[in-house]
């Protein structure tokens, strides 16, 4: 009974404190809101003042620019020039080219009032495809001068016509067994013998196979081009264990041994992609050993060893061998020695370039040694962990 009025007071008193504190948030929420306004109205007032301070901003972000920028003034005078375009526009051949196609786009974007673009091949020292463009300039509608932009396309070409050629070259593998099962399809309908249909069906199963591993064999490719994934901890001896366990029918089925001898080294790097490239050279060795056609083919060696700051896997076979003309390109995609000998060991041309990029994404390389009818050593050599 005695604390009721006390909860009144409480109650009343918490009704003030709280009327007080929101007053002061509001006010603080409005001060804020002043000040930001005031901040904002005195920024604008800077910039207005100082419109050199970011001129001078600009002008340091053109000098840096990874494209060539020069610019001309209403009168047409150089004003401006960054060091990449003046390494463009130095005294060579070629460089006196540029400035005079340069000079005439300038020239016709301050006559016409116009954006105008041209590319222009240089030759010398190695062959380039640069893209020039000239912009006149406005502000507030207000002719100021025009500038020019020159910037070298070689690599982004280069980069488009390796895309164009995979596509067809890619098209062009997969239209192959695409046709073959055509084909045998329509001579599946055409018989009625059970003795061919079912040796038709399995030449379409064939085919389908093929069809898969080349698929697999893109995508896998387009995943290790494109990869960044986080380095894990890796010991090579599981990942030999894996890659050969993947090859362990195709050694049977040709009837090759493969002899492992490996040291645990650890390496950073994605485990997935290593199984995937050394499974690819063990297999290479396996089909192109059979390929030699010996009634009792030698075994496959696969080592793995430690060297200062560097781990070795090495895949020694005695086959047929590669002719050392060939031993630059055979990291190419869809690059074979034999066409024919390939497709008949069920080879997508792809499993080299899959080993490459996989190297390339670990920091590391591949070397090569081989002699044609005695055998070939494949060997990947990666930088080893920090100890
Ligand atoms: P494929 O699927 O045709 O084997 P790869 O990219 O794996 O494609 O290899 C490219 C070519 O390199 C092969 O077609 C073959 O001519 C040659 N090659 C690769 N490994 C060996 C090897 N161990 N012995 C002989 N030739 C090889």
């Amino acid at each position: 009974m005695v604390s009721r009025p006390i909860v009144g007071q409480v109650n009343a008193l918490s009704f003030v404190l709280l009327v007080l504190v929101a007053a002061l948030l509001v006010s603080q929420i409005a001060t804020r809101r002043r000040l930001t306004a005031a901040e904002r109205a005195a920024g604008a007032e800077l910039a207005r003042a100082a419109p050199s301070a970011a001129d001078s901003v600009v002008a340091a972000a053109a000098a840096k620019a990874p494209i060539g920028i020069v610019v001309r003034d209403k009168a047409g005078d150089l004003v401006f020039q960054n060091d990449v375009a003046a390494d463009y526009l130095a005294s060579t051949v070629d460089s006196a080219v540029l400035a005079m196609r340069l000079r005439s786009l300038l020239d016709e974007a301050h006559g016409f009032d116009e954006d105008i673009e041209q590319q222009v091949e240089l030759f010398s020292p190695s062959p380039r495809t640069i893209q020039l463009q000239a912009v006149p300039l406005f502000t507030y509608g207000e002719r100021v001068g025009t500038a020019g932009f020159i910037e070298d396309l070689t690599t982004r070409s280069q980069i488009d016509s390796i895309r164009s050629d995979f596509i067809a070259n890619a098209s062009h593998e997969l239209k192959t067994p695409l046709g073959a099962m055509r084909l045998l399809a329509e001579a599946l309908v055409a018989t009625d013998d059970p003795e061919v249909q079912r040796d038709v069906a399995a030449k379409i199963s064939s085919e389908a196979s093929r069809m898969n591993r080349l698929v697999e064999d893109i995508l896998d490719l387009a995943e290790i081009e494109s990869s960044s994934s986080q380095p894990e901890d890796i010991d090579l001896s599981e990942v030999a264990t894996v890659a050969v366990a993947k090859s362990r029918s195709l050694a049977e089925a040709l009837g090759i041994t493969v002899r492992v001898s490996v040291e645990s080294v650890r390496v950073a790097g994605d485990r997935g992609q290593l199984t995937s490239a050394v499974a690819n050279i063990v297999e290479n060795a396996l089909n192109y050993t059979a390929a030699k056609g010996m009634p009792d083919p030698l075994p496959v060696d696969l080592r793995i060893w430690e060297e200062p700051g560097r781990a070795i896997v090495e895949v020694k076979d005695h086959g047929i061998g590669i002719p050392e003309r060939h031993q630059e390109r055979i990291f190419e995609r869809f690059y074979r020695v034999d066409r024919g000998r390939s497709r008949a060991s069920g080879g997508t041309g792809l499993g080299l370039a899959i080993v490459r990029n996989v190297v390339k994404n670990h920091a590391g390389e591949v070397e090569i040694e081989s002699v044609p009818g005695e055998g070939s050593t494949f060997r990947i050599v990666l930088p080893t962990q920090e100890k």
